[in-house]
């Protein structure tokens, strides 16, 4: 008999603490967790490495078609591959966060990364961080959770990480693309992180799934 797997839908924007959140949420329930950016980070890199402008739609989709993608699994969190390489610290690299958003509004490139997103859920129960994942990856699940802080909070958080990445101006552009824009999913649960801790977040996001049936 098939079994039926939960998918947990964490959206949120760029450094709202939805990843963190997510990898201790799927720890703490035994679920594996995928981080949904970093596939879109992995096409942006190798579209980057072979040169094509991430602005030119048509050359982006010819790239797409060739380019051999690999999602796993390694100590519950995803992994990602392309060409055969595992890409890790190599996706969070300035030139990715400038670019990214603009590969992420192709549909081409969405839809074919919303497929493999989806096949995780065949064999495993999973936590899913992203832009789109209660509205369009699962929209049926009725686990979701909306993951917000302040916009000068994200910065911060970003610059402490060393990381240089425009937050503002890539989750403008996550809002007002037509495929898939970042919004609250219908049912979602809304938590403001930016004056918790890791813990508090946690604590808040296990009540709400609670809320929305979350029965273990
Ligand atoms: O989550 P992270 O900030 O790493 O995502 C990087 C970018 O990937 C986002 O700014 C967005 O453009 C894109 N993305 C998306 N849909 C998702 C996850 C990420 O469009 N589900």
């Amino acid at each position: 008999m098939s079994q039926i797997h939960r998918a947990v839908a964490i959206d949120g924007p760029a450094a709202s603490g939805k990843s963190t959140v997510a990898r201790r949420l799927a720890a703490s329930l035994g679920l594996i967790m995928v981080n949904s950016g970093a596939m879109y980070r992995a096409v942006t890199w190798q579209i980057l490495q072979d040169g094509v402008d991430p602005s030119d739609a048509d050359a982006v989709i010819r790239a797409l078609e060739g380019m051999e993608i690999g999602c796993g699994i390694e100590d519950g969190l995803s992994t990602i591959a392309i060409k055969g390489r595992h890409l890790t610290t190599e996706v969070r690299e300035p030139q990715v966060n400038d670019a990214v958003s603009k590969v992420a509004s192709i549909p081409e490139v969405r839809e074919r990364l919303v497929e493999m997103q989806r096949e995780y859920l065949t064999d495993n129960d999973v936590v899913m961080e992203g832009r789109d994942i209660g509205s369009v990856v699962f929209p049926d699940s009725p686990f979701k959770l909306y993951i917000d802080a302040s916009e000068e909070v994200r910065a911060a958080r970003r610059s402490k990480d060393g990381e240089a990445d425009a937050v503002a101006k890539r989750d403008a552009q996550d809002r007002q693309r037509k495929a898939s824009p970042l919004k609250i999913s219908e049912g979602a649960i809304v938590i403001d992180s930016s004056h918790l801790t890791i813990d508090e977040v946690v604590g808040e996001a296990r009540e709400a799934l609670i809320k929305l049936g979350w029965d273990d």
